[in-house]
């Protein structure tokens, strides 16, 4: 029986991809990176170390140390924090209220670290999340495509792996649930083609956020 719905936030709740992939490419190459925008697509769901160790592997042949990843990821947010304020995604509100109208807990679990994003949350969807009901890069010690922060959000949620779906629209996001036996909603809000969520493992792919409570309500039913 379905007890929870666990929400990744970029490209899911809010409209944040394009801002987050113009910053990590004006980053690497404040670095002397070459990283492109359709990287930072393949690459979302990382933490903002998993991305940079990725980056210095490839440009140095080695891990980042702390100190570099503080760095960067600095430049990155610094970027990040001067592009316009993401707008929510359309039918996000509405998709959240079906969740709560069904008697279901709403679970965050991002791979963001962006303070100011986070924070915003409670503007945007007033009462939905609270710490208790988030993960994010401050709380793991792996990254998607890793399963440990679906598994997280099952703990705080209470429920076990079939008691749940989450809804992603990154190809290692799907992955990283798909690894943590959670059916995977993908919505594809992003460029990337249709077949890098199927290929990821997504049970179902709705055309938008807004099919999401018709999805949902024909889910339950089926039960
Ligand atoms: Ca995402």
């Amino acid at each position: 029986m379905l007890k929870a719905v666990l929400f990744d936030m970029d490209g899911v709740l809010v409209d944040s991809m394009p801002g987050h992939a113009k910053a990590w490419v004006k980053a690497a190459h404040d670095v002397g990176f070459s990283l492109t925008e359709q990287e930072v697509y393949i690459n979302e769901g990382r933490t903002g170390d998993g991305t940079i160790n990725i980056l210095m592997q490839r440009e140095r042949g080695r891990d980042a140390t702390a100190d570099e990843v503080k760095e960067i990821y600095s430049i990155k947010s610094h970027y990040y924090n001067l592009e316009p304020e993401p707008p929510v995604i359309e039918g996000a509100a509405e998709m959240l209220r079906s969740v709560q109208e069904a008697g279901l807990k709403c679970i965050l679990v991002t791979g963001s670290g962006e303070k100011a994003q986070l924070a915003r949350l409670e503007k945007h969807f007033p009462g939905v999340f609270t710490r208790e009901t988030m993960v994010t890069s401050f709380d793991v010690c792996h990254c998607k495509p890793h399963p440990e922060p679906y598994l997280m959000g099952l703990r705080k949620a209470g429920v076990e792996a079939d008691e749940a779906i989450v809804v992603e629209n990154a190809p290692l996001g799907v992955q990283a649930a798909v690894a943590a036996g959670i059916f995977t909603v993908a919505v594809n809000t992003g460029p990337l083609p249709e077949s890098a969520l199927s290929e990821a493992g997504a049970g179902i792919i709705l055309p938008s956020v807004k099919a999401f409570p018709e999805f949902l309500n024909t889910f339950i039913h089926k039960q």
